[in-house]
């Protein structure tokens, strides 16, 4: 259906060498889009590439570089041409009770998770201005919503990107720039095995609070990727979309 074809699109997803990242990126790439998956490890971006077909390719890049940010978005354009979508997806994850948590630890990950998206959208905006248009998709989180006694810094991250995509779709809107953020439930990634060995009980805690009644897998992100990156969303922007089996939807 042309409402969701994003052949001829050329997508980059940070982070889309596992997890969520890669879930997306093959929603992408099977609605017709060339995708472009960034990381630091490019070991595991050759299995991703495998899942991926015969026209994505890996650049690396370190998020929390400003410098490597608009680096990677220009090896992108010259490599394929054009930047229309981009998924600011890469981030981390910190447990650390609020007294816990050293100046390391909190820059460290603002730093990638707040900043490194922010530089991510920065770096494409002259891309997609130019071309007269683009979409943006930034990964917030159920912290975004909710406090957690483990989750300062992570929640201030995802708390942030909210409120910056809601700042970039004002800005951006004009130029038929959509930005809009995603907000995933628990999802059983990487960053999902280190919070279950960090967190006694977490694993029961997610069956029996999320209402679908099981995790959710990097896949289930490929939907709302494609909808968000297609003219299916052309008068979305700045919103904030859960995917999380309807744990935010209850009290
Ligand atoms: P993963 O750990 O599986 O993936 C994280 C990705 O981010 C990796 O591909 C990693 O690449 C990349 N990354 C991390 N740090 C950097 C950095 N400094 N520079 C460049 N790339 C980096 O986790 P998820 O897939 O779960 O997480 C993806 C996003 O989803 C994150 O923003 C996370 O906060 C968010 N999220 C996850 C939830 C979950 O339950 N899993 C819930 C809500 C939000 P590499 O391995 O090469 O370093």
């Amino acid at each position: 259906m042309k409402l969701f074809d994003l052949t001829g699109r050329v997508a980059i997803v940070t982070g889309g060498n596992g997890g969520i990242g890669l879930g997306m990126a093959k929603g992408l790439a099977e609605a017709g889009a060339r995708v472009a998956i960034t990381g630091r490890n490019a070991a595991k971006a050759e299995a991703a590439l495998k899942e991926l077909g015969p026209h994505a390719f890996f650049v690396e890049a370190e998020v929390s570089d400003r410098d490597a940010c608009f680096a990677m978005v220009e090896e992108v354009a010259r490599k394929a041409g054009r930047v229309d979508i981009l998924i600011a997806n890469a981030g981390i994850a910190n447990r650390k009770r609020p007294e816990a948590l050293t100046e390391e630890d909190w820059r460290g990950l603002l730093d990638i998770n707040l900043s490194g998206a922010f530089f991510c959208c920065q770096a494409v905006y002259p891309h997609m201005q130019k071309a007269g248009g683009g979409k943006i998709v930034t990964i917030g989180s159920m912290l975004s919503l909710f406090g957690a006694p483990f989750g300062a810094a992570y929640g201030a991250s995802k708390g942030g990107i909210m409120q910056l995509t809601k700042s970039l779709a004002t800005a951006w809107a004009a130029d038929g720039i959509q930005v809009n953020c995603v907000l995933p439930g628990w999802i059983d990634t990487d960053l999902a095995v280190g919070a279950r060995a960090q967190v006694d009980g977490l694993n029961e805690h997610v069956l029996k609070r999320t209402p679908a009644k099981r995790w959710g897998r990097g896949d289930d992100l490929a939907g709302i990727a494609v909808f968000l990156a297609s003219e299916a969303s052309d008068y979305v922007t700045g919103t904030a979309i859960p995917v999380d089996g309807g744990y935010a939807a209850q009290s």
